[in-house]
């Protein structure tokens, strides 16, 4: 299995870089096994967990590249800022699709077809090798994704929804955002009228002849059908700096949406002491394979370690139990402590469990931040990603900086 550090993801940044312009440009749809994924960066599992920074790989490929010859590249990061600023602007849609599992969860897991799905038993040998590669590595190819959840849903007739579960259960980089709206996507939900169907020419181009799946796909869909999306709300907008009002005896609290504190205006705070909430916590956190969950929790014990040894102060994980804001008010009074700054975590799990510490006074005061990246960039993603892209694209290249830090901090 991958090592879930910053070390690591730093690493893989530098040997990714010559490959950023043209080769990734020419290269990133063919998939060609996990032996050799050269095409593309593999960065997703750390951009995920913010173990590196959008803007530090934005600004580490502007740096060796012109931006136009990088294009592709970036055009890539910023779907991801896009899908989260969708969300971040409609969170019913989130709670829809987590509704949606629960309802589509009854019955659909008992079924022979669902299982056979799971378990890589369809008869449908590119499908069946996918589930077994996402199973084993964690991992899987942007393309080859778009082509299984196509076949999950028109050839195998199986619910998105339980679809992208599916993927949150195995992928190291699982991404409430990117994955729930590219399954929708993909179903035809997310773009009126448009979705997307896997054919057995298209796999076998860019897989260059290692599955020739003739015969045994659907050569026809509708796309389904879904309510409306909900009006978009422009996300809160939480500040870039902290407030004076932090004053000195504060903790800082890490999630895994953001393993970086040592970045940004964090970075330059001296906080008492550094508090993270433990993964098994979280509420989807049965629902996570044992890889992923030993990639998550590795993950913020690299943060907690480096921040540590940043800050020079110690670390500690919260056990939330089942009255997680009276467990925190005790922590804070035990360290004397008043205040807590955090990096607000985007729509999805770890929010929901920071949301959690506070559903009631216990005396502790609240700093959420943004960084901004986010802040400057989600309010434009209220409508389609070609209108994102247009303003995303230009700031990013322009930033030099003003994301985050110029140059990658090692
Ligand atoms: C059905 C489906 C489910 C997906 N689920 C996830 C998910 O849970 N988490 C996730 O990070 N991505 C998801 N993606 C998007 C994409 O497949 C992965 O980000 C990409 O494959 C990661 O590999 P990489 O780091 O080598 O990407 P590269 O091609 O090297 O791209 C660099 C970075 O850009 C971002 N990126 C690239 N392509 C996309 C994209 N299409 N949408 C959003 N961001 C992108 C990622 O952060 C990625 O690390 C999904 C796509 C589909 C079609």
């Amino acid at each position: 299995m991958i090592e879930a550090t910053r070390a690591k993801g730093l690493a893989q940044l530098e040997e990714f870089l010559p490959r950023a312009a043209d080769y990734y440009q020419k290269n990133r749809n063919y998939d060609l096994g996990p032996e050799d994924r050269r095409g593309v960066s593999g960065l997703s599992p750390y951009i995920t967990h913010r173990l590196i920074t959008e803007s530090e790989v934005a600004e580490a490929v502007i740096e060796q590249h012109r931006p136009k010859d990088a294009e592709s590249f970036l055009q890539e990061v910023c779907w991801r800022t896009y899908w989260k600023g969708w969300l971040e602007g409609r969170p019913l849609v989130y709670q829809a699709w987590r509704r949606l599992v629960k309802e589509d969860s009854r019955h659909w897991p008992q079924r022979e077809d669902f299982r056979k799905a799971v378990e890589g038993k369809t008869g449908i040998t590119c499908f069946d090798a996918w589930v077994e590669e996402l199973k084993a590595t964690g991992y899987l190819h942007n393309h080859t994704r778009m082509w299984f959840a196509s076949i999950w849903i028109f050839t195998l007739k199986l619910p998105w929804s339980l679809g992208a579960q599916f993927f949150m259960q195995h992928l190291l980089d699982g991404d409430v955002a990117s994955n729930t709206l590219s399954w929708r996507w993909v179903a035809g939900l997310q773009t009126k009228g448009k979705h997307y169907l896997a054919t057995a020419k298209n796999i076998e181009k860019f897989t260059k002849g290692r599955f020739r799946p003739e015969g045994v796909l659907a050569e026809q869909a509708t796309a389904l059908n879904g309510p409306p999306h909900p009006p978009y709300k422009s996300p809160i907008s939480f500040p870039f700096q902290a407030s004076e009002q932090l004053g000195d005896k504060y903790a800082l609290l890490l999630t895994g949406d953001d393993l970086c504190p040592e970045i940004g205006v964090t970075g330059e705070m001296k906080p008492e002491r550094i508090l993270s909430l433990p993964v098994d916590a979280l509420q989807e956190a049965d629902e996570f394979s044992q890889k992923v969950l030993t990639f998550k929790k590795e993950a913020l014990a690299d943060a907690r370690h480096r921040a540590e040894a940043h800050f020079g102060c110690p670390s500690e994980q919260l056990e939330p139990g089942c009255d997680p804001a009276g467990a925190l008010g005790e922590w804070m009074k035990a360290g004397g402590l008043n205040a807590v700054i955090y990096y607000e975590p985007f729509i999805g799990p770890w929010k929901d469990l920071v949301g959690q510490l506070s559903t009631r006074d216990v005396g502790v005061k609240f700093f959420p931040l943004r960084r901004p990246w986010d802040g400057l960039l989600h309010p434009h993603a209220g409508k389609g990603y070609f209108h994102f892209k247009k303003y995303a694209l230009p700031q990013v290249v322009r930033a030099r900086g003003r994301f985050g830090p110029k140059k990658v901090v090692t």
